[in-house]
């Protein structure tokens, strides 16, 4: 009878298992037919100067078209793209679309903004990573200095002698780059300190109980003190209400991202965001109101 509940337990289990690795080869599949089509679109979400709210930049947000599912967001199919190398196309197709739409909003009068791509790890250590980077520039057409780079702490982390030679390539290329996703993982204040880079995105996990957590809101202050003394501008994403705005106000952040002024959004409500008399506004995304 053990014998027999064992079995039962086995093929129960090695079911599971292939369910997850066929429902694991379904999505690469879809992945790589969505590669071939296309099928990606970029979602912008406004970053706001914290003194003036004028927007400073937009950060490129992919999203997956998918035939049946619709849009799928980037947790669901990134990490898994990173494992089979679907990732390489994707970021290519990411980067070269970024630009374009940002040249695209300039010459139709909305402004030049500066919009920041997120850097798989993989991505940022291939041996091309930079003169593919070039590349996408002179393609597009977009000026070095109105591209910056979001990385997280783990790749800067991980091999950090020819990372920090990478960064000092971008730096001379003008491309800006900032930290990711900052505090969740090793930062320590000796390494911030080497690194050429300009800012510092504050992780949206500290911003959420900014106002009712103590320690959550000495964190972030010693976080803003902290880049400031270093020289680097800080970013807080994910403010959700007027009470984190405040908080981070009140304590010298320098950019504000999140819902609470606007969601990401695909480029041609961006227009109407931005707001250019040409455009007729949506009513809900009025610049005037977001500093109210
Ligand atoms: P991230 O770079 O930290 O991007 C911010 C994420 O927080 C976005 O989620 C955004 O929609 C969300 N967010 C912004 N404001 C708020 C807010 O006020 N409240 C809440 N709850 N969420 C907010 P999204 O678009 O789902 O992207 C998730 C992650 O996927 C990104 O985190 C980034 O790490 C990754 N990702 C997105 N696009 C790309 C890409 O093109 N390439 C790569 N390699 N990764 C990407
Ligand atoms: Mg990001
Ligand atoms: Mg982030
Ligand atoms: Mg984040």
């Amino acid at each position: 009878r053990a014998k027999q509940k064992g079995r039962n337990a086995w093929e129960c289990f090695t079911s599971d298992i292939n369910d997850e690795v066929s429902a694991r080869m379904a999505l690469r599949n879809d992945l790589q037919e969505a590669i071939e089509a296309e099928n990606f679109e970029l979602h912008y979400q406004p970053l706001l100067d914290a003194h003036s709210g004028d927007v400073v930049g937009v950060e490129a947000l992919v999203r997956w078209k998918h035939p049946v599912k619709g849009y799928l967001s980037p947790g669901l199919f990134i990490p898994l793209a990173e494992d089979t190398g679907q990732i390489g196309p994707i970021s290519e197709w990411v980067l070269r679309q970024a630009c374009r739409d940002m040249c695209r909003l300039a010459a139709e009068g909305y402004g030049q903004y500066r919009v920041s791509v997120n850097l798989s790890p993989l991505q940022f250590r291939r041996p091309n990573f930079l003169s593919n980077l070039q590349q996408a520039l002179l393609e597009t057409g977009l000026a070095p200095e109105y591209l910056e780079l979001e990385l997280t702490e783990g790749i800067l982390m991980a091999d950090s002698a020819a990372a920090v030679e990478t960064l000092h390539r971008l730096r001379d290329m003008g491309v800006e780059v900032s930290i990711d996703d900052f505090g969740t993982g090793f930062s320590s204040l000796s390494y911030l300190k080497q690194l050429p880079i300009g800012k510092i995105k504050i992780d949206r996990s500290f911003v959420r109980d900014i106002a009712t957590s103590r320690h959550d809101g000495a964190i972030v202050q010693g976080i803003i003190s902290m880049a400031h003394h270093l020289g680097l501008a800080v970013v807080a994403e994910g403010i959700e209400d007027a009470e984190q705005r405040d908080f981070l106000a009140a304590h010298g952040c320098d950019v504000f991202q999140g819902f609470f002024f606007a969601r990401p959004m695909p480029l041609q409500k961006l227009r109407a965001y931005l707001g250019q008399p040409t455009v007729t506004s949506e009513g809900d995304a009025l610049p005037a109101s977001r500093f109210s």
